[in-house]
């Protein structure tokens, strides 16, 4: 397993993306489209699990999978939603400036799989599994491989060991609360966050109990603005 970081030139750290090598690699999201990471490590990519269809975890994608060609996962919700003159505009909307930092995504055309709950792919020791953890967007999933949960924005946001939820204004509070209970009785070891990276569970859990809005995240300049302009765009 690799976190890989994806986020903006300024905070690298602001977006992670997770990739697991078994027998056929799967790539969870995509960063931030001015993104720090470069795909080109990569062998092989089977899998590309897109968890929303937000601009934040689209920015690499055209990459990838003009080079890899994976099946890409995706759920019927986010897949309809996957026109990406209005994911751009949608990101200007619900972002502001701060897509000034992530720049804008471009088009993917690939082969795209609906997923849907329980879903399963055998990659070689371990299998994929599809949990609908919709709130953050509508049809947002997470997935487990092995005892690893991979929740995207499902759960909220760590940085620098401050945590924050994603709910958007206008989203279905219950919905989103009920996404966080239904992942959280998976019990994995170990969550990995798009904005956040890899924790242990005991970690994400806590903070999601604490919920306490975030002040100062010690980031300082740049990354420190960035946080802070995102953190506020959520409610509590
Ligand atoms: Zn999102």
């Amino acid at each position: 397993m690799h976190r890989v970081l994806a986020g903006p030139i300024e905070f690298p750290e602001f977006s992670s993306v997770f990739v697991i090598c078994d027998e056929k690699v799967v790539v969870i999201d995509g960063g931030v489209p001015n993104s720090t990471m470069d795909a080109g490590f990569l062998n092989q990519v089977d899998y590309l699990v897109i968890t929303h269809a937000h601009v934040d975890h689209l920015g690499t994608l055209r990459e990838i999978v003009s080079r890899y060609k994976p099946k890409i996962l995706i759920s019927e919700q986010e897949y309809q939603r996957m026109d990406f003159e209005k994911i751009n505009s949608e990101g200007r909307e619900i972002y502001k400036d701060l897509m000034e930092f992530f720049g804008e995504a471009e088009k993917v055309e690939g082969e795209f799989v609906i997923v849907d709950e329980d879903d399963e792919f055998p990659l070689g020791e371990n299998t994929l599994r599809v949990i609908y953890s919709p709130g953050h967007s509508k049809g947002h999933i997470s997935v487990m491989i092995g005892n690893f949960l991979y929740a995207g924005d499902a759960l909220g946001a760590i940085f620098n060991g401050r945590y924050f939820p994603l709910l958007l204004r206008g989203s279905s509070r219950e919905q989103y609360y009920s996404s966080i209970r239904k992942l959280l009785e998976y019990n994995p070891s170990m969550i990995g966050l798009s904005h956040g990276g890899l924790l242990p569970f005991s970690d994400v859990e806590r903070s999601i109990k604490e919920n306490s809005p975030p002040g100062d995240f010690g980031l300082g300049g740049t990354a420190e603005e960035i946080a802070r302009k995102f953190s506020s765009l959520f409610v509590y």
